[in-house]
């Protein structure tokens, strides 16, 4: 697929498929319906946009979300592809625009909302519009077996009739094959084709521990995050608002969101999350939807969730970007008391169904197996291998205990001793022999299973009687109004009695933190950061803030994390090195190459860093270390021979040349600056001078147009004055007018401002 290939390059800088990509896309270039489940982060967007690009006409996106619609949209702009949404935030102006652009068939894709799609005046105005084909995203909402079951996706069956030579294709990450028919059926697909990926989250490490002092749990994971996004998920808003709060006295910046905020309050959150403003979202399981944020680190859980597939789904939120991500669960078995209480109100039906989910959650915290491995299974597909290397079990934080067996029938036995009369923690305590007044009292000192496992740690004994609960040798009775569980042993826990079963249980391990037996290091904050410079890629971060807060865009969409890791891998310092880093394209080469690799060049002046570290690209100003140019400590042995002068000196020299009127090419050649720095340069001596002409740089005539354009749309972001002249005014022009702009004599100014 030569041309796929291509635009992969050309327009995201990707240079190979992932899984079932090549795939996907062959059957949309192919004019085969098809059905294509990804896991979150598994690329499904590619699928429908390179076709979209290499095909003749215009590819129709379905999205449910306006957030959704607009982060994709301006992600693909981004990338220099025509791109559009049409949704009900967009004035009427913006509108009509949009459907000019359609008719000159100049739009790739175009992203609509459903109800809108549906409507006689839209369908009408795609049949000459030269639909190339359909891409239903989130397609699971059209069923009704689905979790987020939306009746404006049933409207979607007429495409199929409708538009009898266009492809129609369906997204989704929802896994079941009932949802997968029902798609199938709810959209009228003709043979589709079914592509379904692996739900295993590779990139995912989990891990599932006891509740302790949750505070003091959420804080070492976020300290083990500096600067990096994560979200924490509660079950309630109380202790949504309870953590936030804590978190926020002791520095971190924290914003909580749950349906009890204003919707002012949660936009904002939400946006600031996104942008960058705030590193952590403390929420409920109301915070999601719609959010993706391709660089968030961690997912922590502060209790369980009420079911596995709200377990994947918010722990899904986490590593988009196919980098490591860490999603730390802590439970208690107050959570499932909780959630049980919650569900008692529901029909008998709906009660037996979330009861099972629960219990499949139950099981999932309390278990022995490789998380990976249980998920994967939970969702009816299996696993491969034995050891994920990205799960506490595998990764040695818990081991087997070797006498396993015996343990579990001492408890059993405890538990019939006391007549299958008491909780999981009076079981406990007489195990471990303690000399509380109330066990002294009733007598409980003197049966046969006193003590028994004294030689153990309370909290042990009860990991594993709720071990054995959730492998269902005992069971939980309910007693006394249903707020008191007392044990009872299964049928199950009697055949470990008579020793014709052996369960497995486990512990924390002794050595914490033993180094990993698969391929991965400790955590994620250390994994994939291989050869990475630290303090560059801090900087490059916040190049691509500023350059992200200009545009008015989230900084993911400028570049994701794996991009700039691999800028602060490969030291780029020439624009053909640049391109060549993961997820740089054309586009992004010329609109950012010039602000990065001035930066990069900078950075290895000042911190003796050796530049060009990728492979078979020429140094420009410092050789590669012979030996290993892929090591963390990659100082560069040799002095950095051309020294660039340094900013202030360079700065200094630009100033007087403004001054002499000279243009941006003349101070380009005598800084040895780039066009950006050289812009940036200039706006601040615009400033400093409170200049109002801003001849000879812009000419009069674009000045006036940027004047026009910022009647309408003002001058507080670049991104809408580029779009309102078409995209066809450079960035740094317009910052250069909009400094001016801010010189003019009031008087003038309003003159100016005022639409004549
Ligand atoms: P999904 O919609 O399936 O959750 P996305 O389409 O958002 O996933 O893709 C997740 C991330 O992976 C995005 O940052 C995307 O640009 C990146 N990606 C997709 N395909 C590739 C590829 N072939 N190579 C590298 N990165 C890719
Ligand atoms: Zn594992």
């Amino acid at each position: 697929m030569p041309p796929l290939r291509e635009a992969l390059l050309h327009y995201w800088g990707y240079d190979s498929f992932r899984p079932l990509q090549a795939e996907a896309m062959r059957a949309v270039v192919e004019h085969r319906d098809s059905v294509v489940v990804l896991p979150t982060g598994g690329g499904k967007s590619i699928c429908f946009q390179a076709p979209a690009v290499t095909m003749p006409g215009l590819a129709v996106v379905v999205s449910p979300l306006i957030s959704l619609m607009k982060d994709q949209v301006d992600a693909l702009i981004e990338c220099g592809i025509p791109a559009a949404g049409v949704n009900s935030s967009l004035p009427p102006r913006e509108l009509l625009r949009v459907a000019d652009r359609v008719r000159r068939g100049e739009l790739k894709l175009l992203y609509v909302a459903p109800e809108r799609l549906c409507t006689e005046k839209m369908l009408s105005f795609l049949d000459d519009a030269n639909v190339s084909f359909f891409a239903i995203d989130e397609a699971h909402c059209i069923s009704a077996w689905g979790h987020d079951f939306r009746p404006e996706y049933r409207m979607l069956k007429q495409l199929r009739a409708r538009f009898p030579k266009a492809g129609v294709h369906a997204y989704t990450a929802t896994a079941t094959q009932q949802v997968r028919d029902d798609i199938i059926q709810q959209l009228g697909l003709r043979n589709a084709e079914q592509l379904v990926g692996s739900f295993d989250r590779a990139n995912l490490i989990y891990r599932v521990v006891r509740k302790s002092d949750i505070l003091k749990q959420v804080r070492q994971v976020i300290d083990s995050h500096a600067g990096e996004s994560g979200i924490v998920y509660c079950i309630s808003r109380r202790e949504v608002d309870e953590i936030a709060e804590a978190l926020s006295r002791a520095g971190y910046k924290a914003k909580p969101y749950h349906a009890g905020l204003s919707d002012h309050d949660r936009h904002k959150h939400q946006d600031e999350f996104l942008n960058d403003d705030i590193q952590i979202v403390v929420a409920t399981v109301a915070f999601g939807m719609g959010i993706d944020k391709s660089d968030v680190r961690f997912v922590v859980h502060t209790g369980s969730p009420k079911s596995l597939e709200h377990y994947q789904q918010e722990t899904g939120r986490a590593g988009r970007d196919s980098l490591d991500a860490d999603c730390w669960l802590f439970w208690t078995v107050a959570n499932f008391i909780t959630w049980r209480k919650m569900l008692s109100d529901l029909p008998p039906d709906a009660f037996k169904q979330s009861d099972e989910s629960l219990r499949s959650m139950e099981r999932f915290c309390n278990g022995v197996v490789c998380r990976h491995k249980a998920l994967v299974e939970h969702f009816g597909q299996s696993y491969p291998g034995t050891n994920c290397g990205a799960c506490d079990v595998c990764l040695d934080q818990l081991e087997l205990v070797a006498d396993s067996k015996i343990i579990a029938q001492k408890i059993l036995s405890c538990v019939v001793r006391l007549k299958e009369s008491f909780g999981a923690g009076y079981v406990a305590q007489i195990l471990t022999g303690s000399q509380e007044a109330r066990i002294m009292d009733s007598g409980h000192d003197q049966i046969s299973t006193y003590g028994l496992l004294k030689e153990h740690a309370k909290s042990h004994v009860q990991d594993w009687i709720e071990q054995l609960a959730s492998q269902n040798y005992m069971k939980r009775v309910a007693v006394r109004s249903g707020d008191f569980q007392v044990l009872a042993v299964t049928p199950e826990g009697w055949q470990v009695l008579r020793g014709e079963v052996a369960p497995n249980l486990l512990r924390p391990a002794e050595k914490k933190g033993k180094a990993a037996r698969g391929t991965r290091t400790e955590t994620a904050s250390t994994a994939s950061w291989d050869g990475v410079d630290r303090g560059l890629f801090d900087v490059l971060r916040g190049v691509r803030r500023k350059l992200a807060t200009e545009r008015g865009v989230p900084p993911f969409i400028v570049f994701g994390d794996t991009t700039l890791r691999d800028l602060a891998r490969q030291v780029p310092t020439t624009l053909e090195a640049f391109r060549h880093a993961h997820g740089v394209g054309d586009k992004k080469t010329a609109e950012y190459g010039d602000v990065f690799v001035e930066t990069i060049r900078l950075y290895c002046a000042e911190h003796g860093l050796a530049a060009d570290q990728g492979q078979g690209v020429e140094s420009a100003t410092a050789a590669p270390s012979p030996s290993n140019p892929r090591t963390n400590s990659r100082r560069a042995e040799a002095p950095i021979e051309t020294k660039p002068v340094s900013t202030l000196v360079s700065k200094q020299i630009a100033f007087d040349m403004f001054q002499a009127g000279q243009s941006l090419p003349e101070v380009m050649a005598a800084t040895n600056r780039a066009k950006s720095t050289v812009s940036e340069y200039l706006v601040e001596f615009i400033h400093e001078m409170e200049i109002s002409n801003p001849e000879p740089w812009v000419d009069a005539a674009t000045f006036a147009r940027v004047m026009a354009a910022a009647r309408i749309v003002g001058i507080e972001k670049l991104r809408p004055l580029f779009e309102t002249l078409e995209e066809n005014v450079t960035y740094d022009a317009i910052r250069i007018a909009v400094a001016c702009l801010q010189h003019l004599p009031p008087e003038e100014a309003e003159a100016a401002m005022v639409e004549p």
